[in-house]
Formats: structure tokens, C-alpha cells, sequence
């Protein structure tokens, strides 16, 4: 939606208190989530806008805690007895270890960050983040011509085809860089865009849950049965033989848009997952052991505003009767 709209609506929404929103809609679990938390965006994320500033990270917790009674992880389960807020991390990026951990410890609150277990200890680079880098890479570099002929394309062409470029992609991104003269290695190893296992462990100790945001990180409506269970299968094994990690919890990467019900009846069952997270707000699921996640990294928008946004949609979605979501098999 338009930002100017939606700036508009949320003057007339911030008219009336969150208390009555809450009574309204009759909030059980708020899940904020977030990528990153950083005033200096890396080349990886700078493209994507998936982060938040620490100063509205900051106000955002103060926000929930203000608001909502903070939750365990173990809480979630049993959202009938207990309603709060909990807050969560995908990707596993490294700057929620600096800019995020230590205010939410601070503020005597935990969360759960969702890791790719090939990207730990900066292995390997997320294929949009590489998408990220070569944009930003073609703002000063004087090789886009020669990137055109590579991709047998319009130069003016060149950045819509980086941009749209999908998870079966990820080889053409790596030749593009090797004519950009761009190391994806060299950015790893010196940026550390990934938290390492020391970081993870640490995390982890300090009572924040690792869990399993897939191997690579794919669009799961865009692979076969088959593949998106090896992606959540070989995570979880990772988690428990490197960080003594029980129970699983597993979040979607790109959400879980048009994904059927064989997939989700794996997770609960054969794969042991113990809940799945999605990304679409205050919406609830056929699936009872699927939440829905809040983005909060959404411009330099308030918690309050957000979450006003949310409620209001939900209220709509009531009288159509869309707020559930159901899985086609
Ligand atoms: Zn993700």
C-alpha cells in the first residue's frame, strides 16, 4: 500500500488508544519480527529495506512491554491461557547480536532468532542478498554493459533482471559478480554479514531459542515437496547435533503464501516441529501450531502506528470473514 495512504489512515486510527484497539480485537499473541537492527544498513540488506533503526527498535520494545505482558517461547503454545507479546529474528544476521540482543537482555526479555544453516559463520551469502550487492555494486561500477551482453539483455534492462532473479538463479548472480569484478567471499569474510556459532551460542545462552529458517533459505511455493523437506529436515538436524537445540521451531522463509496443508501436516508430525511462524500479522490459520508475525520493519513507522494498522485490518478482515487462514491440499 501506498505510504502516503497509509499515512493518512494511520493519523485517523492514532486518534483512539491501543487499550481499545486491544479490546476490540481481543489480542491474544503479538509476534514482532524483524531481519535487522541497524542505522548503517550493509551493501547485502541496503536494497531489500529489511531493517529497522535502532532508535525505533528501541521505542518498538518499550512499545510491547508498555503494552502486552512479554511471553516465553513455551507460552506460545497455549495462547487460550496466556496473551503477550514475543519478539523473533530471521536471516540470523549479525547485527541483531550487537544492535538487538543487548537492549532486549537489558529490558529483561528474550526472543527466538531463526538461523539458515548454511549461511552460519558466513559460509555462504543469501541469493537476494547477493541480489542486494550487485545493485548496489552497479551504482558506481562501469561494467553494466558488458553485464547486459552476459544476460543478452537492454543495458537499461540490467537492474530489473538482477532484481528479479529467483532462488534457481543463484549461479547467473555469480557470474554477474565475477564480471563486476565483486567477491561475494571477500564481503563475507570482511562484513560477517551472518551470525557465527560463538555468536548463536552466546544467544542462545543468555535464553534466546535458535530456530530453523530452512537450509538456504528458498521460496518454498517455488520447490518441490521433496526439496522444501530436505531444507527443513537437514536445519533441524544442524540445530540439534551443533547447538543442543530440543525442541524446533521453524519459521517460513518468504512467508508461507500458497503452501499446502501436505507440508504443514509434515512439519507437525514427521519433522517434529514444534510451532511454524508466518508473516501475515494478525491473521490466524487453519493450522493451529502456525502463528502469524507482525513486520515491523515498515519505513520509520511507530510500533503504536503498526500495530493501530494491524488491528484495523483485522477488524475488516472479521466482517468479510478472511482473518483465518486455510491451506489447500
Ligand atoms: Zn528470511
Amino acid at each position: 500500500m501506498n505510504l502516503i495512504f497509509r499515512n493518512i489512515i494511520n493519523e485517523f486510527l492514532n486518534v483512539i488508544p491501543m487499550a481499545i484497539y486491544d479490546k476490540m480485537v481481543n489480542l491474544k499473541l503479538v509476534l514482532p519480527f524483524y531481519h535487522s537492527i541497524t542505522d548503517t544498513p550493509g551493501a547485502h540488506i541496503r536494497n531489500l529495506e529489511y531493517f529497522r533503526s535502532i532508535i525505533n527498535f528501541k521505542a518498538d520494545v518499550d512499545f510491547f512491554k508498555q503494552n502486552f505482558n512479554p511471553l516465553s517461547i513455551s507460552e506460545l503454545s497455549e495462547p487460550q491461557k496466556k496473551k503477550g507479546f514475543f519478539i523473533s529474528f530471521d536471516d540470523g544476521l549479525s547485527e541483531i547480536y550487537h544492535n538487538a540482543i543487548p537492549y532486549l537482555l537489558e529490558k529483561k526479555l528474550t526472543g527466538a532468532v531463526f538461523v539458515n544453516s548454511d549461511f552460519i559463520d558466513n559460509k555462504a551469502l543469501f541469493y537476494r542478498h547477493k541480489v542486494s550487492l550487485i545493485l548496489e555494486d552497479l551504482k558506481t561500477n562501469p561494467n553494466e554493459k558488458r553485464v547486459a551482453e552476459f544476460l543478452n539483455i537492454k543495458q537499461e534492462s540490467v537492474k530489473d533482471a538482477i532484481w528479479q532473479s529467483g532462488y534457481n538463479e543463484t549461479s547467473k548472480l555469480d557470474q554477474v559478480a565475477e564480471i563486476l569484478g565483486l567477491s561475494f567471499r571477500q564481503y563475507l569474510d570482511f562484513y560477517k554479514p551472518y551470525l557465527s556459532s560463538t555468536q548463536i551460542s552466546e544467544i542462545q545462552s543468555n535464553g534466546f531459542t535458535i530456530g530453523n529458517h530452512s537450509k538456504d533459505h528458498p521460496n518454498f511455493k517455488n520447490i518441490p515437496f521433496e526439496e522444501q523437506k530436505n531444507q527443513v529436515a537437514l536445519t533441524s538436524k544442524l540445530l540439534k547435533e551443533n547447538f543442543n537445540v530440543e525442541t524446533i521451531y521453524f519459521s517460513f522463509p518468504f512467508g508461507d503464501d500458497q503452501l499446502k496443508k501436505e507440508l504443514f501436516n509434515y512439519l507437525f508430525k514427521e519433522a517434529e516441529i514444534c510451532l511454524s511462524f508466518g508473516v501475515s500479522g494478525l491473521k490466524s490459520d487453519e493450522f493451529t501450531r502456525h502463528l502469524h508475525r507482525i513486520p515491523m520493519e515498515i519505513g520509520s513507522l511507530s510500533a503504536d502506528k503498526i500495530m493501530k494498522f494491524e488491528c484495523f485490518k483485522h477488524l475488516l478482515r472479521n466482517m468479510a470473514g478472511t482473518n483465518q487462514i486455510n491451506r489447500r491440499n
